[in-house]
């Protein structure tokens, strides 16, 4: 296995994958983008083709290919590994991870009750009002096919009978993949979804890993859930989810923008009417999880949810999460309709118009309060401040947030002052409303300078081994410490000319610290003998003076007791790096 991993990954390009996500530029020896894993707006994602790895120098991701596929798709190991060993052309020995066999075996079921649910829907004698219905609103046959999207039979034990009869699965299996459930009473199971249009849920690889089933109009009961989704197995995470991702993936990433419905119908219309770039998030609360995988493609969410309360709720929810992430957060206007899936059946271009037209969150907001209530009384603006000073509180850049403010109190005819002393209220928490969580900073590293120093120079000497030589005497006097300075000395005894192989031959403790030096070194092209030069001899004198700083404290503590000759001892030691410190710079000229 060991050696196959080996294999895909020297067979495969790591700036093509990561290029598939991220727009890089090629600096000196790398390629450079914005990171995918957090919100910036310099680029510090480095991917270095030679050595494979990829490594963001603002939030510390990096790896190999396959951890970045791993982390961006949100798929486990094995998925990694057999996605791009299939692009390699590398034929996977058929071996499986401890515990990864039950995966692989619901996985399969979940594909087959996908397949059988859809050719009742389509080609099934059962399946024809299912069909008729979904045709009457305008889904048509090519939509289906891109969805996949099946019905299941109003009986007890279609499903049930098929998997166990034909395909001869285990009963207990199927209930783990949530598709049948135990009786009651008595003995055996029944299909869990009954007389349902069925929509699978696919996880981001395309892979079935539930269903959402909405009941056929004409079989609605009573006690019967319009909706019913599939139960949390080893495969479904509803937090985790996303309807229509894996559809929408690509055209998110080409539009830098995503548009967010609720419902199953509301994105398979919409996306009917061209929008492609649409996901669903499937009646559930929108979660962190779904705002991360949308992050990691675009920079911008068009939120097109209901515009009553509930929806207002579920908006302001949006804009705290897109606001750690330094997203951009739109609401689309729903007109002429109750929901995206009526207006995108009646009219789709006028649904494609609306979309174009989403204005920007505190825009809407600051509308929405101003037709709900009167401006023209007390009453009416403390309810509006009270509905719109909470988003306004919630913008993390102070510039925005200003520019806003001044927006707010010029629609409502009051002085920015108050306005501004309403939001900074807010933001310390005064006012009885809960304060918006704090948000995580990226924690700025904790490197002390000599740190950095070190591996800005290792960096620079990995790719000049002519400056080695020269450089390796300035460090005869001092001590290098940690693992940078351990691979600091290495490196410049070193005459390997290859940063790759320099590395790879290096102890293994030293690898990483090697590694990300390396990738560090960005632009490199820019970089001449003199930068490292300089950098070096600022190296020097910077780890002198932490020599000297210590060996000073320890004479302060010689004096206080009295040990003259420690004291003169220490103080001899003082003077000689105060000459080796002039020694160096004069190596500079
Ligand atoms: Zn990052």
């Amino acid at each position: 296995m060991e050696d196959q991993v080996e294999e895909v990954k020297r067979k495969t390009d790591i700036v093509g994958i990561v290029g598939q996500y991220v727009a890089l530029k090629k600096m000196g020896r790398h390629h450079k983008g914005l990171c995918p894993f957090h919100g910036e707006k310099t680029p510090s994602f480095t991917v270095n083709e030679e050595m494979g790895l990829y490594k963001c120098f603002g939030c510390g991701a990096g790896g190999d290919v396959l951890n970045f596929l791993m982390e961006i798709e949100g798929i486990d190991f094995r998925d990694a590994l057999e996605r791009l060993a299939e692009k390699a052309g590398v034929k996977l020995v058929a071996k499986r991870f401890e515990g990864g066999d039950q995966k692989q075996k619901l996985l399969e079921i979940m594909d087959i009750a996908a397949r059988y649910y859809h050719w009742q829907l389509t080609e099934g004698k059962g399946g024809e009002a299912a069909l008729k219905y979904l045709l009457d609103r305008g889904i048509n046959q090519k939509l289906i096919k891109t969805f996949n999207i099946g019905f299941a039979l109003p009986g007890w034990d279609h499903l049930t009978n098929y998997l166990t009869k034909k395909k001869s699965y285990q009963e207990e299996l199927l209930e783990k993949a949530g598709l049948i459930n135990k009786k009651n009473a008595g003995q055996g199971y029944f299909d869990k979804f009954r007389g349902r249009i069925m929509f699978p849920l696919l996880d981001a690889g395309g892979k079935v890993v539930g269903f959402s089933g909405r009941i056929l109009p004409s079989l609605e009961k009573e006690n019967e859930p319009k909706y019913l989704n599939s139960p949390e197995t080893e495969l479904y995470h509803k937090g985790r989810m996303l309807f229509g991702f894996y559809q929408a993936k690509q055209t998110i990433r080409e539009k830098k923008r995503a548009v967010l419905v609720e419902g199953q119908m509301d994105l398979v219309s919409s996306y009917g009417a061209g929008v492609s770039e649409s996901v669903a998030i499937g009646g559930t609360a929108l979660t962190e999880d779904q705002i991360t995988m949308i992050s990691r493609l675009a920079k911008t969410i068009y939120l097109a949810f209901d515009a009553d309360d509930a929806g207002i709720l579920a908006i302001k929810r949006a804009v705290e999460m897109a606001e750690k992430r330094e997203m951009d957060v739109k609401v689309v206007q729903i007109e002429g309709g109750k929901d995206p899936d009526e207006v995108a059946r009646k009219n789709p271009a006028l649904w494609k118009e609306m979309v174009e037209k989403a204005v920007d969150v505190y825009e809407f907001v600051m509308t929405h309060a101003m037709k709900k209530y009167d401006k023209g009384n007390v009453q009416g603006i403390k309810k509006i401040t009270e509905e719109v000073v909470p988003f306004l509180a919630k913008i993390e850049n102070s510039v925005v947030r200003e520019l806003w403010m001044r927006k707010f109190a010029e629609r409502l005819g009051v002085e920015v002052g108050l306005v501004r002393s309403e939001v900074e209220r807010m933001k310390s928490g005064k006012t009885g409303i809960t304060k918006p969580e704090p948000v995580k900073k990226i924690e700025e590293g904790v490197e002390n300078k000599v740190e950095k120093l070190t591996k800005r120079l290792l960096g620079g000497l990995l790719l000049q081994p002519i400056l080695r030589k020269q450089i390796k005497p300035w460090f005869e006097k001092t001590t290098l410490i940690g693992a940078s300075g351990k691979a600091l000395k290495l490196v410049m005894s070193q005459t390997e000319e290859s940063p790759a192989n320099l590395i790879e031959a290096a102890p293994s403790e030293l690898k990483e610290v090697l590694q990300e030096a390396y990738m560090a070194e960005g632009s490199s092209e820019n970089t001449t003998d003199k930068d490292i030069q300089e950098l070096a001899i600022q190296l020097v004198r910077e780890v002198i003076r932490e020599e000297k700083k210590v060996l000073m404290e320890e004479m302060e503590t010689a004096r206080k007791e009295g040990r003259e000759e420690d004291e003169d001892r220490l103080f001899a030691k003082v003077n000689e790096l105060n000459r080796e410190e002039s020694r160096i710079v004069t190596f500079l000229g």
